[in-house]
């Protein structure tokens, strides 16, 4: 059975509310998938929606249902918790859509914060959104969002990366691109991997201001800020670890030091003939010693 189409506000005012959680009836006569965004490191933050809605449905589809057990024990919650990730997300798909076409309220939530965001889930509420299936969100914590207020960087706008690829010549590529982005990047990194973000952001604009947030909403969370060279020699004499969010501030044309397109022209080609190395090394050397990013420098040479 699909929602008919052509029935958005319909469907939108049978989603039911979970405030007070005795709602269960009214509940199982309504087929939906709930987004349930769940804590990303103090148990705490959760909505009482999200706990009544976890407590109400019918199954719970997560990443890993031993990391998931330990949050339902937490707030009493018997649901039977069903996995749902990224290796067997298309083969549980179908089954999930014929369940909500049953009748049977369905959560999704992922290991942290909020489901789709870095995690599985997209496929399926597009899906649903073709199927005109009811779905909503109960909002809620996401390290994005977390790092990205507390970063002290513009909040608008803002892009999010997710995670940075991990070849260097695709992180590089990536990373020249971010660079050029007038608002604030947000990307998720692992500790065994910041570093090599961080020498390559160096590369590219050792000026560029970063921020990292690690262990958001835990015990030990800490926000380094400076640039990214700065950073970086901090970072260097610490223990690997932790979660954490990269973020990087926006391209501001006015931050970089003015010089005429003569003399960067000048010195590009006075270091590659005196090194004897290609422009593309010489134009990386240039815009390291005069802070300037490669994009500005290259333009010099080849506007003129
Ligand atoms: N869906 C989650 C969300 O809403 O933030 C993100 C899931 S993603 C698979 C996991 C990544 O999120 C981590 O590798 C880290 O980069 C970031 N992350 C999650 N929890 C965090 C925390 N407490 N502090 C800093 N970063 C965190």
């Amino acid at each position: 059975m699909a929602w008919p189409s052509g029935k958005a506000e319909a469907c939108k005012a049978s989603i039911p509310q979970f405030e007070s959680g005795c709602h269960l009836i009214f509940i199982l006569k309504v087929l939906v998938l709930y987004l349930v965004s769940t804590p990303i490191g103090n148990l705490e933050d959760i909505t009482f929606r999200a706990v009544n809605c976890l407590k109400a449905c019918d199954y719970i589809l997560c990443e890993d249902t031993r990391h998931s057990l330990k949050l339902l024990a937490h707030y009493e919650i018997q649901k039977p918790l069903i996995s749902f990730h990224l290796w067997n997300e298309s083969s549980r798909e179908e089954r999930v859509i014929s369940d909500l076409q049953e009748g049977k309220n369905i959560a999704l939530i992922s290991d942290a914060g909020t489901p789709l965001f870095a995690d599985p889930g997209e496929e399926l509420v597009r899906r649903c959104r073709e199927l005109h299936l009811p779905i909503t969100a109960l909002p809620g914590p996401c390290a994005a969002i977390c790092g990205l207020t507390l970063s002290g960087f513009k909040t608008q706008p803002f892009q999010f990366v997710g995670f940075l690829p991990k070849k260097e010549s695709e992180l590089l590529e990536s990373l020249e691109q971010l660079l050029e982005y007038p608002g604030t990047s947000i990307c998720y990194e692992s500790p065994q991997r910041i570093r090599k973000s961080l020498q390559a952001i160096q590369s590219l604009d050792p000026n560029r201001k970063i921020a990292l947030a690690r262990e958001l909403t835990k015990r030990f969370e800490t926000i380094l800020t400076g640039t990214v060279s700065a950073v970086l020699a901090q970072e260097e004499q610490e223990a690997a670890l932790g979660e954490i969010v990269l973020l990087i501030e926006g391209y501001q044309k006015d931050a970089e030091p003015v010089f005429s397109k003569d003399f960067l022209r000048l010195c590009v080609e006075d270091y590659s003939r005196t090194h004897n190395c290609s422009t593309k090394e010489a134009i990386a050397f240039v815009s390291t010693q005069l802070n300037l990013s490669k994009k500005t420098v290259y333009a010099a040479i080849h506007i003129l």
